[in-house]
């Protein structure tokens, strides 16, 4: 897709740019706790006011509904960005209105201003066209930099895209690219790695999957459903044994479409579900009546290594098994450093995220060595599925 980036913004000097960012970042005891996504939009915010321009963000906060609810405010961000930042960021109690219409009048070239949470109003949610209305009086242009907000069709998001000449900032940018080069126009061989707990979270992601890359490795929990569907005996494993229809279409798309399903060939299995469970690794048709697979077995590991290198791009979404408890951490682990080790070796393009992966990755000590970490959740998650996100929709040139 083509969308204008901060390199087509010429002449900006004392302009109103309204910038939307991702600064739902997590609170305790009053202050900002993890700084990771206001360090992901300060290279936009720094850029655009080193250019002169006049910087006023706009972003949400938790779920107020459309009220003013006190612990929802973002006055505590916004010292958080300024000490980041390195410079003063002003705040004003509403987003639209006469507050934000006095602060932004207030606003010198290269000043930073941050709104009150869009979610005070009902119309945020509702992309009211008023209510972009309002927010769009305060700009001459706007630049869309929270990824992580454009699966939603939001007044902040959606609706003021299509009032002000619109543009994608630096994060927003690098997370398009990056996705775009992993599903958009890839270098092939395309390797997706699946896993995760179910596949009834997950049913849209594969079946996009199936027909855009060329080699499919499901794993987790979410196997076990495609292995029981297969007529295999998965004892106590976790596994959603009313989907097997469902498995079985899947199976029969991804044929259809020449993509190979690489499933485990043995596993890991235990009898309760806790760190250092006596465990054994066990061939597909000897599962234990009494047992529970958590984690794929070493041939199988074997095999996704097989297919990593036989990939010159990576998707990867959920782990291959219960990561968070050791040993069952081992096929993610290994899996997760082997594509990192191909990605350092310049040989694979890869790039992951949505829900746990980020932690799973965290845990492997793989994530600086992947090609691109999204901490975008949902919205990765929707790219994965192939939906049109609005938010990035409405940035399209
Ligand atoms: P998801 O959010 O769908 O990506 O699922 C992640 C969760 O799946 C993690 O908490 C893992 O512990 C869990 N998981 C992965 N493999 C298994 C398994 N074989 N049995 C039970 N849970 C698993």
């Amino acid at each position: 897709m083509a969308f204008k980036t901060l390199d087509d913004l010429t002449d900006i000097a004392g302009k109103r740019v309204l910038v939307r960012v991702d600064l739902n970042v997590p609170m305790s005891g009053g202050k900002v706790s993890d700084t990771t996504r206001i360090e992901r939009v300060l290279p936009t915010i720094t850029e655009l006011s080193g250019k002169g321009s006049k910087v006023i963000l706009l972003a949400h906060f938790g779920r107020p509904k459309g009220e003013r609810v006190a612990d929802m405010s973002l006055a505590p961000v916004a010292s958080a960005v300024a000490a980041l930042l390195g410079k003063p960021v002003a705040f004003a109690d509403d987003c639209i209105g006469q507050p934000a219409a006095d602060a932004v009048a207030a606003m010198a070239g290269g000043d930073v201003l941050l709104l009150e949470n869009t979610r005070y109003h009902k119309g945020e949610e509702n992309n009211d066209p008023d209510f972009a209305t309002a927010l769009a009086a305060n700009g001459d242009i706007y630049v869309n930099d929270a990824f992580s907000a454009a699966h939603r069709a939001h007044g902040s998001t959606e609706g003021i895209a299509k009032l002000l000449p619109a543009y994608a900032g630096r994060t927003m940018q690098a997370e398009l690219e990056a996705l775009g080069s992993a599903l958009g126009a890839p270098v092939r061989p395309v390797l997706a790695v699946v896993g995760g707990a179910k596949v009834s979270s997950k049913i849209d992601l594969l079946e996009n999957l199936v027909t855009r890359v060329d080699m499919l490795v499901i794993g987790g929990g979410m196997a076990n459903t495609f292995l029981a569907a297969k007529g295999i005996n998965v004892g106590k494993s976790l596994c959603e044994h009313d989907l097997a229809e469902t498995a079985k279409t899947i199976m029969a798309a991804a044929d259809k479409a020449g993509c190979e399903i690489v499933l485990p060939v043995d596993a890991v299995v235990a009898r309760e579900f806790k760190a250092g469970a006596a465990n054994e690794t066990v061939s597909l048709d000897a599962i234990p009546e009494d047992a529970m697979i958590l984690d794929v077995g070493a041939a199988s590991i074997d095999t996704v290594r097989t297919k990593i290198d036989a990939a010159r791009t990576l998707v990867w979404n959920g782990p291959l098994g219960a990561f968070e408890i050791a040993p069952f951490d081992k096929a993610t682990v290994a899996a997760a450093q082997h594509a990192a080790e191909n990605t350092k070796a310049g040989k694979l393009n890869s790039v992951a995220g949505g829900g746990d992966t980020v932690a799973a990755l965290n845990h492997a000590g793989a994530t600086d060595d992947f090609s691109y970490v999204s901490t975008a959740g949902g919205a990765f998650l929707e790219w994965l599925e192939g939906k049109d996100l609005p938010g990035v929709k409405a940035l399209e040139a």
